[in-house]
This record gives structure tokens, C-alpha cells and sequence, in this order.
């Protein structure tokens, strides 16, 4: 940090997703020192994974380098290091490497993780839709899928080009639109000598329709939109085991599949049990009206991390609008702190609606107000909405270019199988 002349109250922000980042750029214009902890190098836009998964846009384009996001603020500074561990009486917080980190006021930011719910096999041969990482690793094994049932079409018998995606929220149904637009309009071409008829995507949910948290009817749109591209939906269908090869049903059938993507739940990630602190059923650490630690008021926790409530005592929902609101309001809980002056009042969320896309034109909204929008109006402010969300000029450029690609070509320019295996040995080399 030399030639950036830091403060002394140091402020510890774990997480650089959207309620990490918020409550570390609210801090900007405050005397404080301000270190990001965030266990990869990136901020990450999980909204647009599933458009990596299939093939829609980069893993570079939904994310961004957390350092690159603090290099006007010269209060922050970010770096890359797992927290494993805290003491929370020395006010201290362990790194993986072993170094510990000071701090006179901790924000705890580190979202969730995919939850199995117990379901024996999805840990080991499901996908999880988390990281730029996992959405890659989707996107590989899904067009390997393809090549081996190219080479070898008796494959295709054993279920390689069934695609499973289990849960009926907004992630599973987008999941399961860009799988079926991806074979439909791309690897039908990509490989002509493939039964590409036989591939089938088939989406799960245990309720009895999708879209659980919004209105029936637009959960009944977009069965009828997934139906049209071919996509299968089983509803009240539960997924009792998985296995390397096969998604056995509670109902006793099996779904014979080459992919599984585990999109039914998410949970809070285990960082508040593993500091000892109080967490909920879910994991999501107990906090106040104003998102503090009742036991360590210095500590606040904010976004999927949180066990947050509304003012009607409902916990809040863990999405975007409430983690970036969450990191607003914490950085006013400190500065107001910081003055000595009244408490900020307690955390009001206010919600901004929800949407999810169905594929090419079409998109669910539901407002805030109870109103609806589908069909092509709700893609566009679907569309319109997510870029204005994303971090940084040259992802929403890149997101627009390639968005605009894919409409007008109905091509998936980003579709590279980036092997990670061992080179064969050189002809002559040691041995
Ligand atoms: C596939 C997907 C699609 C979604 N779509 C939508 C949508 O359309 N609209 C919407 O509103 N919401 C959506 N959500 C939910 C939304 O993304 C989350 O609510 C939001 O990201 C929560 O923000 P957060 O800051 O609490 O956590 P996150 O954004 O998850 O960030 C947590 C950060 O903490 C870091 N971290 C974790 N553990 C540690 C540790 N021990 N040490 C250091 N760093 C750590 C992680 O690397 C990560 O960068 C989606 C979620 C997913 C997974």
C-alpha cells in the first residue's frame, strides 16, 4: 500500500460478493481502513452463470477482479485469502495460510453454498451452480457429453445426452431454457452425424410448480415456454439418490443421465458455525434489527450469510437486492458509529421484484406491486436490468456483444473445451 496514507480503524469485510462490495465502496468517503477478503481473485455475477454454463458468455464477462474495483479507493485495499477462523475476543480473523488479520469492525459477507438436503449422490456426481468455476465445469462436461456420443452413438442408449437439472426456481428454469436453446439451435449443427433428437432436458421440482415465490401463473408461463423448446418438466417429482450414471426418482423411476445440475437450494456458508457464532436451522447467523452480532456488536453480517428478518419477522429472501441493501446499511451502521452520533434505525429491505428468463423472448417479471410481465416486454427488462447490474464497463459492453451475437446468429460463440490434463510425456524427454 505504499503512497496511500490509511487510517487506523480498520474495517474487515469477508466477501467480495454484492453485499461485500457494497458495504466496502459505501466506506469510501470515511476515515477507515478497509480490507476485502474474499477467497478468490473475483467478484462473481451468479445471476449470469447459467449463461456460462450454456455457453451464452465467458466466465470473464460475469466477472470481475476485486483488486481492479478498489483502484480509485484509496481506503480499501482487497486480497485474496480464505478465512478459516477468528478470535473473536482479540478481534482477530485467521486466514487458510495462517495469518491473522486485525479489525475493529468485521463484516461477514460470504454468501452460501449449494445445498444437497441430504440427497446421497448429488455431492459427488451433480453440479453445483456457484462459481464461474462450477459453471465451466458445466459447460466441459456437457459438450464432452456430445463428443463421446459422436465417437461412440450406443452412448446416447446409456442417457449421455440426457441433462437433468433439479429445482424449479429461477436458476433451474434458466438452467434448463439455455440447455435446451443450446442443443437446439447450436450443437444440432456442431454435430450433424448425432441423433441430437434423442438429447432430452428434463427439469425436477419436488412442488407441484415451478417458480415457487412467484405468482401461480407465471410459474404455469413458464412451464408452457419450456414445454415449447422441448424441455421436460416433472413436477412434484422428487430426486430420492444420485448416482454416476442415473437420478433415481422417489416414485421409483430412473432417469438415466450424463449431467446433473443441482439447482434446488443453496444454504448458508458453514463460516458463522465454524467462528462459533450463533447460526439458524440454515446456517445463517443470527443477527439484529440492525444486522449486528448481539453478542459482538463490533461484528455485522450481511447478505445469504445473514438470518436477516423483515419487519413482519420473515427471514429475508437471499437474493441480490437484499445483499447489496444489507451492505448499504452496514456501512451506515459504522460510519454512524464512527461519528458517535444516533443509531441508522433498523434494517428496512425493500423489495424490488423478481424475474427469470425462459430463453430466447421470454422472461417472467412480477413487480413489486403484485404486476406481471411476460413474453418479450419481460425480456427486455430482464435484459436491461442485468446489465445495469453488472460491475465494470467492459463486462457490459462484452455481455451486450455477445448477447447481440448470439440473438442475431443464434450461435454460442463460447463453447471451448479448455482441457485440464496432463500433456503427454515428450518423445525423448526424462523419463
Ligand atoms: C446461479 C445463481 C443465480 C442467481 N440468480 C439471481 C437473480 O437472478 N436475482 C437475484 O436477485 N439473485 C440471484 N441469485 C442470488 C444472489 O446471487 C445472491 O443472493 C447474492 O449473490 C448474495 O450475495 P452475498 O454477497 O451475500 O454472497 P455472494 O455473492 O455469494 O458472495 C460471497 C463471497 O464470499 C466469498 N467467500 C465465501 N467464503 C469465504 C471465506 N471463508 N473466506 C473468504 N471469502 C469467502 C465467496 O468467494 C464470494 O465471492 C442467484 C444465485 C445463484 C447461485
Amino acid at each position: 500500500m505504499a503512497g496511500r496514507s490509511l487510517a487506523r480503524h480498520r474495517v474487515v469485510v469477508v466477501g467480495a460478493g454484492f453485499a461485500g462490495l457494497r458495504a466496502a465502496r459505501d466506506l469510501a468517503d470515511v476515515a477507515v481502513e478497509v480490507t476485502i477478503v474474499d477467497a478468490r481473485n473475483h467478484h462473481t455475477f451468479q445471476p449470469l452463470l447459467y449463461q456460462v454454463a450454456t455457453a451464452g458468455l465467458d466466465a470473464d464477462d460475469v466477472c470481475y477482479a476485486t483488486r481492479g474495483i478498489f483502484h480509485r479507493q484509496s481506503n480499501a485495499r482487497a486480497i485474496r485469502a480464505q478465512v478459516v477462523g477468528a478470535d473473536l475476543g482479540a478481534r482477530t480473523v485467521e486466514l487458510a495460510d495462517g495469518a491473522v488479520l486485525a479489525y475493529d469492525h468485521l463484516v461477514l459477507a460470504a454468501g452460501g453454498v449449494t445445498a444437497d438436503f441430504g440427497v446421497p449422490g448429488v455431492l459427488e456426481h451433480g453440479f453445483g451452480l456457484k462459481s464461474a468455476a462450477d459453471a465451466v465445469a458445466i459447460r466441459t462436461h456437457v459438450l464432452e457429453r456430445f463428443e463421446r456420443c459422436e465417437r461412440d452413438p450406443s452412448r446416447i442408449d446409456d442417457g449421455e445426452l440426457t441433462l437433468v437439472v433439479a429445482g424449479g426456481g429461477p436458476t433451474g428454469v434458466e438452467m434448463a431454457g439455455g440447455f435446451a436453446e443450446l442443443i437446439n439451435h447450436v450443437l444440432r449443427r456442431d454435430f450433424p452425424s448425432v441423433d441430437v433428437n434423442r438429447a432430452r432436458v428434463v427439469l425436477i421440482e419436488a412442488a407441484d410448480r415451478l417458480l415457487g415465490t412467484f405468482a401461480p401463473k407465471l410459474g404455469r408461463s413458464a412451464e408452457r415456454k419450456l414445454g415449447r423448446i422441448g424441455v421436460e418438466v416433472l413436477l412434484g417429482t422428487q430426486v430420492d439418490r444420485v448416482t454416476a450414471s442415473s437420478v433415481v426418482l422417489a416414485d421409483g423411476r430412473t432417469i438415466d443421465t450424463g449431467t446433473l445440475v443441482w439447482a434446488a437450494g443453496i444454504k448458508a456458508n458453514p463460516l458463522g458455525a465454524a467462528l462459533g457464532l450463533e447460526v439458524d436451522r440454515g446456517g445463517r447467523i443470527v443477527v439484529d434489527r440492525d444486522l449486528r452480532v448481539a453478542s459482538h456488536p463490533e461484528i455485522l453480517v450481511i447478505g445469504d450469510l445473514a438470518a436477516a428478518r423483515d419487519i413482519d419477522g420473515s427471514l429475508l429472501p437471499q437474493v441480490a437486492p437484499a445483499a447489496i441493501q444489507a451492505g448499504a446499511h452496514a456501512a451506515k451502521v459504522i460510519k454512524a458509529e464512527l461519528r458517535g452520533g444516533r443509531p441508522v434505525g433498523r434494517f428496512r429491505y425493500r423489495d424490488k421484484g423478481s424475474m427469470a428468463t425462459i430463453g430466447r423472448n421470454s422472461a417472467v417479471v412480477e413487480l413489486p406491486s403484485g404486476q406481471t410481465v411476460t413474453g418479450l416486454a419481460g425480456w427486455v427488462a430482464w435484459l436491461c436490468l442485468h446489465l445495469v447490474m453488472l460491475i465494470g464497463f467492459r463486462n457490459r459492453a462484452n455481455v451486450v456483444v455477445n448477447w447481440a451475437w448470439n440473438y442475431l446468429t443464434y450461435d454460442r460463440a463460447s463453447r471451448l473445451i479448455i482441457e485440464d490434463r496432463p500433456l503427454p510425456p515428450r518423445v525423448g524427454g526424462p523419463g
